[in-house]
């Protein structure tokens, strides 16, 4: 049977690294997308491809059109076409909103919003043309709820929440699929820069599963909404919380 391929975006480290794993494992061809953290998406690379995937490291910064032209060309002609697109791409801001700067706006909405809208409308020609395909766009709980301090990426998460449910409509007839993963709290980078080992605990409490997840929690869903088991699930938003937002 035919390869199926993902593209993920922001898939150097955290959630999306190992969104990359679960669809290596389970015999896609994989499309790593970093922008920083070349080495991590190197050693990511090395270790799946020594699993027996087929996969590739492109760089790109999501905030750039070119870049996000060259992560789709590089693909597109490496693997013929993608089937998955995860936009998972995102960066965290913690403060109050008076504090926030302008140009600080402007990152957090072209990092969260911008680089998934510029890699969406390339991918979806294309899925039109190979008669459907699939697309996760990461979102957070506090896109959900807003969350305190984190103002401007609670807006860039409910952008995200709007825009997979208008794109679902758009593409019902097309055979596409468009849903949001909406995680909790997740054990990444994210968390752990900006909070101490006390906070995560303290966290916690505020989680009935009284448990901060890993990962992989968010990648299994993801495996999930790319199957063929989810061709009725379109325009959803699916909570990985430990039922911290029900
Ligand atoms: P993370 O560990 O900080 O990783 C962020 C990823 O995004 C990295 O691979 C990073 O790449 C990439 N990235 C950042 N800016 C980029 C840019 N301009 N262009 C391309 N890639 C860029 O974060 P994470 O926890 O895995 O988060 C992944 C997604 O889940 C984000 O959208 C986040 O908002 C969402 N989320 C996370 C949590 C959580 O609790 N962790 C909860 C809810 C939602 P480089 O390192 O290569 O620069």
């Amino acid at each position: 049977m035919k390869r199926k391929t993902v593209l993920i975006t922001g898939s150097s480290r955290g959630i999306g690294a190992e969104i990359a794993r679960h669809f290596a494992e389970n015999g896609y061809n994989v499309v790593i997308n970093y922008f920083q953290s070349k080495d991590k998406a190197m050693a990511l690379l090395e270790e799946i491809t020594q699993k027996g995937a087929n996969a590739i490291a492109v760089y790109a910064d999501i905030r750039q059109e070119k870049d996000v032209q060259n992560l789709f060309d590089t693909a597109t002609k490496t693997f013929g076409h993608i089937d998955v697109l995860v936009n998972n791409a995102g960066i965290a801001l913690t403060k109050l909103v008076f504090d926030c700067t302008t140009e600080e706006f402007d990152n957090l909405f072209f990092t969260n919003i911008k680089g998934n809208f510029m890699m969406t409308r390339l991918v979806v020609p294309q899925m039109l043309s190979n008669g459907g395909g699939k697309i996760i766009n990461i979102s957070s709980i506090w896109g959900q709820t807003g969350g305190a301090m984190e103002a401007l990426y609670s807006s860039t998460k409910g952008a995200i929440i709007s825009f997979t449910k208008a794109l679902a409509k758009e593409y019902a007839l097309s055979n596409i699929t468009v849903n949001t993963i909406a995680p909790g709290v997740i054990d990444t980078d994210m968390i752990r820069s900006v909070h101490t080992d006390e906070e995560v605990e303290m966290v916690k409490e505020f989680i009935p599963m009284n448990k901060i997840a890993h990962p992989k929690e968010v990648a299994t869903m993801a495996l999930f909404l790319a199957s063929d088991k989810a061709n009725y699930i379109t325009g959803q938003v699916l909570g990985v919380n430990g039922g911290m937002y029900i």
